[in-house]
């Protein structure tokens, strides 16, 4: 039966959507083929074991060849009787073809041609000519040719072969010669087919004879057609499944467990995941995860198909029931990838628990390594949060790792301030916020570490989730304040003292292009440091956040604002106030006289104002208060010029900044050498 025609109802339209459309994705023919050929093999396989197919199934290898001007794909599967090339091949029946093309011009080619299902006239995208020389398995059927140039018209005739099967012969075209060359098979077929299930032979071994290399008789079988994942786990061993990750990603630090995935309903899934050795950089270690069809290689971004966390970890996804050739945002809607991804979602927190509840231990060791991803999926999966706030750790300063709730019932009842707010205290550097970390441990308080990339979202999440609870930094405020009990203790200073006090360390705070400087006063008590420097734990997180986030630059311009807290119980401090006075109060005293005066004429004046409405105060009377507040405003600049003074010839008072600054690793470069000269003149 011979027979000419042209190929299917709208035809014509096939070609140009594979030459001009395909172009970007061409490589994907081999795929395709190879695939093609092991469907056809598999089907003969179990045409057998239903007992259908009565003969010899002998060696079922599929083989791929190349010379300079073709590729030929050969397999011993069904092959094909001319009425089933004329349905499969030469009737490809789809409708509005046109109308696709221009809708999805921009989409890539395994979009289209999975939507029409034109898997083998992937071919054209690199071959001027095909062949198809095939026979069927059926007792007695005719082998066929069927060849096509291209064009909508091709050519169907009767043909010897041997064998029953398939070979697929391409005439490489001009612009695709490269494909005819050894490395760029045996890459694609690495990539694509590493894993099928029929043995695919590239050539043969080769062996090292009389100086070069020669082929041997043994098939060079490029794939592993029982890879892990299609195995029973009880089959496996752990090294097993750690060969297997360095087969995945060879040279690869060792992964910390891996979940072996197998559902049968009400979806088919394989597959198996590992949890990487996170440190730190979470885009480094995206798209690792590969995606198959029936151990076919289909891609290496699963995103849109797991969750966004789950990217972050490796291994081998295979599901048929995943809609391959769609857009992302098709699949994401998609109610068989939702299964699929909630599904792994809850695999990966039940595996995540389970060694938390038998292997404590294993899991406290892991825990440093785990930690970003876990945060990263409690961070954006709801439902991951509450399966893995049960086993999630926190980290105190000496090292013990504590669950959220165990953490809870540890610091209750000492660190539960007078609001009844439970204070959790955390440190982001334990050498630079020592004394702070000190100070909170003498108060037998516990710190947490907190210096992971996530940290400051973590903590945000925590604060709302959990109950009445606050996240302070150590350093964020002294740490009767960071945990206030009761009322703070009353300073017993004049307002004119205080002034005094705060004036004399503002006046000599450095001026950085960076930070800014409040100065406070507390009564500590006299055994406390007399001058901490603190940093509001507000704006640091804001400004954190910011590094991290688009959209809050705002905070990122902010200065760093930090606050000298001066210690009004210290002798030391008592001692510069006590100096102040020695020295200043003869020329301060007058001023001060003159101050209170005014201070009496600006509250008499206020007061008068606030009984009237605004358009009853007369001109006279608001600029009698413009006056007032001058004068007071001069007074106040002449009293600080006289403290400025004293201030500045003070070294107790540099000394004391710079301690403050010295403990928060702020003092730098030529404040820091000075520094060091004034303590040498000190001590001397
Ligand atoms: P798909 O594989 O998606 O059905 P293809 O265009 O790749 O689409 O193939 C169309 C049909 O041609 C296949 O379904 C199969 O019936 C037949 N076919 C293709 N290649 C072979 C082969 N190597 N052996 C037997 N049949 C084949």
């Amino acid at each position: 039966m011979n027979k000419n025609g042209n190929i299917g109802v709208t035809s014509e339209n096939i070609f140009p959507i594979i030459k001009k459309f395909l172009y970007s994705d061409h490589e994907i023919f081999l795929r395709e083929l190879v695939s093609n050929a092991v469907d056809a093999t598999q089907k003969l396989k179990t045409l057998a074991s239903v007992g259908e197919f009565k003969g010899e199934l002998g060696d079922l290898t599929v083989r791929i060849k190349f010379d300079e001007n073709t590729i030929t794909i050969s397999d011993r599967g069904i092959g094909m009787t001319a009425e089933e090339i004329d349905k499969y091949i030469n009737q490809i029946a789809f409708s509005g073809a046109e109308e696709f093309v221009k809708k999805y011009k921009n989409n890539d080619a395994a979009a289209i041609i999975g939507h029409f299902g034109l898997g083998f006239y992937s071919s054209f995208m690199v071959s001027k000519k095909v062949e198809i020389i095939t026979k069927s398995y059926q007792e007695g059927a005719q082998a066929m040719k069927w060849s096509c140039d291209g064009t909508p018209t091709y050519t169907m005739e009767e043909c010897e072969k041997e064998d029953r099967g398939t070979d697929i012969i391409l005439y490489i075209d001009d612009e695709n010669k490269d494909f005819l060359n050894e490395q760029k098979i045996s890459g694609l077929l690495t990539k694509y087919c590493r894993f099928l299930p029929v043995p695919i032979a590239f050539g043969k071994k080769k062996e090292w004879k009389d100086g070069k290399y020669v082929d041997t008789d043994e098939d060079n079988i490029i794939n592993d057609t029982h890879p892990a994942w299609v195995r029973k786990p009880s089959e496996l061993k752990e090294e097993d499944y750690k060969k297997f990750y360095q087969d995945l990603y060879p040279m690869s630090d060792e992964p910390l467990f891996w979940i072996h995935l197998n559902v049968d309903y009400p979806f088919h899934l394989t597959g198996i995941l590992y949890f990487p050795r996170i440190k730190n950089n979470i885009d480094l270690q995206r798209n690792k995860i590969q995606l198959y069809c029936n151990q076919v290689f289909v891609t290496d971004s699963v995103e849109g198909i797991v969750p966004e966390f789950l990217t972050l970890l490796h291994g081998v996804i295979d599901s048929p029931d995943i809609p391959l050739n769609v857009s992302r945002s098709y699949l994401q809607s998609d109610q068989n990838v939702k299964k699929i991804s909630s599904h792994i979602t809850k695999k990966v927190a039940d595996r995540l628990e389970e060694i938390f509840k038998n292997d404590r231990k294993q899991f406290e060791e892991k825990w440093d390594y785990l930690k970003l991803f876990i945060q990263y999926g409690m961070l954006t999966d709801e439902k991951f949060y509450d399966r893995a706030s049960k086993f999630a750790l926190v980290k105190d300063v000496d090292g013990k790792y504590y669950t959220l709730e165990e953490y809870k019932t540890l610091i209750k009842d000492n660190q539960t301030d007078k609001d009844g707010t439970l204070v959790y205290l955390y440190t982001t550097n334990k050498d630079e916020q020592y004394s702070y970390i000190q100070a909170a441990k003498d108060k037998g308080y516990s710190v947490l570490i907190m210096n992971g990339q996530l940290d400051v979202h973590a903590i945000g999440q925590f604060e709302q989730k959990l109950e009445k609870t606050r996240f302070v930094r150590v350093d964020s405020d002294t740490i009767d304040r960071l945990i206030a009990k009761e009322d703070a203790n009353q300073i017993s200073l004049s307002e004119e003292q205080r002034e005094a006090l705060q004036e004399i360390f503002k006046s000599q705070m450095p001026k950085l292009e960076k930070a800014e400087f409040m100065v406070t006063l507390e009564a500590l008590g006299e055994h406390t440091n007399p001058v901490v420097l603190t940093q509001s734990e507000y704006m640091r997180r804001m400004r954190e956040m910011s590094a991290m986030q688009p959209g809050m630059a705002f905070y990122g311009e902010m200065p760093d604002s930090y606050n000298l807290v001066l210690n009004t119980d210290h002798a030391l401090v008592q001692d510069i106030l006590a100096g102040e006075e020695a020295a200043c109060s003869e020329k301060l005293q007058p001023i001060q006289a003159d101050m209170k005066g005014w201070k009496a004429r600006q509250a008499d004046l206020r007061e008068a104002q606030n009984k009237k409405k605004a358009d009853e105060i007369t001109e006279a009377e608001k600029e009698d208060m413009t006056n007032t507040n001058k004068k007071i405003a001069d007074l106040r600049e002449e009293i600080n010029h006289i403290l400025d003074e004293y201030a500045g010839g003070n070294k107790k008072v540099s000394q004391l900044i710079d301690l403050a600054l010295l403990s928060n690793g702020m003092l730098k470069g030529e404040a820091l050498s000075n520094f060091i000269k004034r303590s040498v003149e000190m001590i001397h």
